[in-house]
């Protein structure tokens, strides 16, 4: 589904390269974790990914089923099904949160040739996910995520996510700041839309989240590359051990 190859990227500005010639393969079903210490590149990865201006990639491709994702603008990757979620949501305001997600499921369907989806089809959609991750109608009506705590920007990002049903969703530190609640409709979000044909990329430098999304695996980024890959049982040693080893280790 996502292949990685070799990819260096750098902040557009800038001279220094973040990526240092990063592979990564992920297949339908799976759930990959990329851990490592701050400043190892995690962030940038997801950036490049969600096609984010700012960043360039100066080698190396990214493909999603088989199709070259760095080609195509953010909106596009988008509609292909590759949802992002990232440490901060953004907040927009002016736009009812019911407006956003409908527009943003139609630019989907649109660049897979179907129609619009109908006004009481898409109600019946959005009350149903909303009404299983505790979302108000009030917050249906806000401006997206305009005065929402740490926790409802959360509830409302696995919104858009159940909503839009990606093929491929990254989340970039989605666990930083949240507490023990909010983690739990993160993580409980992320398994109720875990099935065969979706994989999720889950990136963190903390091992709590792991503890309710179970990846089946782990991947350590040090200094722009994976220096390291294994099972579920990597996390529980990097959770005892910490990245000391890996601060410093390049790519074997
Ligand atoms: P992580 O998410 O793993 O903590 P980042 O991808 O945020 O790592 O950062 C990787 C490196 O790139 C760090 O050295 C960081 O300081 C640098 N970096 C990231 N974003 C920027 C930016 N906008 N301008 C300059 N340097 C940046
Ligand atoms: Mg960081
Ligand atoms: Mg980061």
């Amino acid at each position: 589904m996502l292949k990685i190859e070799n990819l260096h990227a750098k902040i557009a500005d800038e001279d220094r390269e973040i990526l240092h010639g990063l592979d990564l393969e992920v297949r339908p079903g799976e759930v990959h974790a990329i851990m490592g210490p701050n400043g190892s590149g995690k962030s940038t990865l997801s950036y490049i990914l969600a096609g984010k201006e700012d960043y360039e990639v100066t080698e190396g491709s990214v493909t999603l089923d088989g199709e070259d994702l760095l080609d195509l603008e953010a909106d596009a990757r988008a509609a292909k099904g590759v949802f992002l979620a990232f440490q901060y949501p953004v907040e927009i305001p002016g736009v009812a949160n019911m407006t956003f997600l409908k527009a943003a499921l139609n630019a989907q369907r649109r660049a897979r040739g179907e129609g619009d989806i109908s006004t009481p089809d898409f109600m019946r959609l959005v009350r149903e996910k909303a009404a299983a991750l505790k979302i108000t109608q009030d917050m249906l009506k806000r401006p997206v995520n305009v005065g929402f705590s740490g926790g409802e920007k959360k509830r409302n990002e696995i919104l858009q996510m159940a909503v839009l049903a990606p093929k491929l969703c990254i989340l970039d530190e989605t666990d930083s700041g949240l507490d023990i609640d909010a983690l739990k409709v993160v993580s409980d979000g992320v398994n109720a839309l875990r099935s065969p044909d979706r994989a999720f990329v889950v990136i963190t430098h903390y091992q709590r989240l792991l503890d309710h999304i179970k990846p089946d695996f782990v991947h350590v980024l040090s200094k722009g590359r994976i220096v390291r890959s294994g099972g579920p049982e990597l996390a529980l040693e990097l959770e005892a051990n910490g990245y000391a080893e890996y601060v410093g280790v390049e790519a074997a």
